[in-house]
């Protein structure tokens, strides 16, 4: 395959050793032979995908992803093929405009290949919360991708594309790149335009690349990044060249450990064991290691699942078979009957407990003892990060506490499935930039990746990729792929 990495991808393509038509047909073809025992894609856009790739063979498109396979997750709306969230609700539903993103990305010369599966509408962790049906690991198809971008992380990591796009609201990116052996990262909030991406929790959302490198997804942020007057949250602050100096170490790197983080339950002895060894790598390369405390992360879960539900349900009252989505065909004597029926028809169980969270801790009586402590306790976790970063340059933690679980162990139980976003979770409530690379390989019959996550100050995405570039330069995880 060409795309062993996204940038010898496209440096095959420009230097016409493989043309993009070549590449894309290669792709689909294998998308073919795999994703019958993956699921990663929700919808294959195969013609319109060989019609991009001609453009760029005959040189009438071009760009710094100019030729390349790139999956996006199947809650960006694009005005080509279907919108779908993974949703019953929005199972025929066609957007009709593109996200900034998707725009982006084309422009940049950008073959968007298809569309990936998610948990319905990004809620969960493991990508079983599906309406279509869970996507596999393709490190071992009885396991989970991860979630909710784990159509995005397994498209990758079974070489279904080059690079990938997920979103990211408690970890959705991170904790399945982690599962996959994939770097994934999530920008600050406001980085990128959140345009077109179907709302989950307004305040915690943003996009974010899946890439096999750093550099991969230094690439697309690069493409990805910027103002966009159509997103009144995004920020106006210039976008460097993330690739420029991404081979250079930071010298006097200072890495945060998280004190709160050794006498975690619940973390398992090969992850703890493989994040102990890369603070070991980090310190051969000169990094510092500093203790810092996040003592208000311990209400991380907390909070987050109470603000994002919150958000959620005033997000998801738009699906009422009116407005969008699916509407009943059951007989009805009135316009509460048909909202109530659709909904109960459209939505999936996850989907419904957190409208319902939502909406209970957004009612009156209710609204102070939940929804504004777990605002304050934002603030506070928020409060921790700004003192940490006062003496460190990145906080390192595990990315997820446990590896890639079996399909089905935990879809029955919800707190346990909350309880894989513990380390993932306080970066969207700081709206900070996150990252999670390769760093180790669990023993076993079949070995399964581990993730390392830097987390680093607003805007700090060129320190975070060179702060990880210098740990995957030292070490070869990032080159493993799984036998499919
Ligand atoms: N697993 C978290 C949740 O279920 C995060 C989801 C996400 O980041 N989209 O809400």
């Amino acid at each position: 395959m060409h795309h062993e990495t996204l940038l010898a991808a496209r440096d095959a393509i420009a230097s016409k050793k493989i043309s993009s038509v070549e590449l894309t047909t290669e792709t689909l073809s294998r998308i073919a032979q795999v994703d019958p025992s993956l699921h990663a894609y929700n919808e294959v856009l195969g013609d319109r995908a060989l019609s991009i790739a001609r453009e760029v063979d005959s040189g009438s498109r071009s760009g710094p992803l100019a030729g390349v396979p790139i999956a996006i997750k199947d809650n960006l709306c694009t005005s080509f093929g279907r919108t779908t969230c993974s949703s019953k609700m929005l199972a025929n539903f066609r957007a009709p405009y593109d996200a900034t993103v998707v725009k982006k990305l084309e422009a940049a010369g950008a073959v968007i290949i298809g569309k990936t599966n998610l948990d319905e509408f990004a809620m969960g962790s493991s990508t079983e919360n599906s309406a279509f049906g869970p996507t596999a690991n393709p490190w071992d198809v009885s396991r989970v991708p991860g979630g909710s971008s784990g159509g995005s992380a397994a498209a990758l990591a079974g070489s279904l594309c080059a690079a990938s796009i997920g979103s990211d609201t408690g970890g959705s990116i991170r904790q399945p790149a982690s599962l996959c052996g994939l770097v994934g990262l999530k920008p600050t909030y406001g980085r990128v335009s959140r345009y077109g991406l179907v709302a989950f929790a307004s305040s915690l959302d943003q996009i974010g690349p899946f890439g096999w490198t750093v550099s991969d997804a230094a690439l697309m942020l690069n493409v990805i990044a910027g103002h966009d007057p159509k997103d009144s949250t995004s920020a106006n602050i210039d976008v460097p060249d993330y690739l420029a100096d991404i081979d250079n170490p930071i010298k006097g790197l200072k890495i945060g450990v998280v004190k709160e983080y050794q006498s975690m339950g619940g973390l398992d002895p090969e992850i703890k064991a493989s994040v102990e060894a890369a603070i070991k790598t980090y310190q051969s390369l000169g990094a510092e290691i500093v203790e810092v405390s996040l003592p208000n992360s311990a209400y991380g879960i907390a909070a987050y699942y109470v603000i994002a539900p919150c958000e959620a349900s005033s997000n998801l009252a738009r699906y009422d078979g009116v407005h969008y989505g699916h509407r009943t065909s059951e007989p009805v004597s009135d316009i509460i009957e048909l909202f109530s029926k659709s909904r109960a028809e459209g939505f999936g169980d996850e989907v419904k407990r957190r409208i319902m969270i939502g909406t209970y801790a957004l009612s009156s009586g209710y609204y102070d003892a939940y929804y504004v402590r777990a605002q304050k306790i934002r603030a506070l976790i928020k409060a921790d990060f700004d003192k940490a970063f006062e003496k460190c340059d990145v906080v390192l933690s595990p990315t997820s506490p446990l590896s890639a679980f079996k399909i089905g162990e935990k879809s029955d139980d919800p707190l346990a499935m909350y309880l894989c976003d513990v380390f993932t979770v306080t970066c969207n409530i700081a709206a900070l930039p996150g990252i999670s690379l390769p760093c180790g390989f669990t023993t076993g019959a079949k070995p399964l990746p581990i993730g390392l996550q830097l987390l680093g100050p607003a805007f700090g995405e060129a320190k975070l990729l060179r702060a990880a570039r210098m740990y995957e330069q030292a070490t070869d995880w990032h080159t493993k792929r799984p036998t499919m």
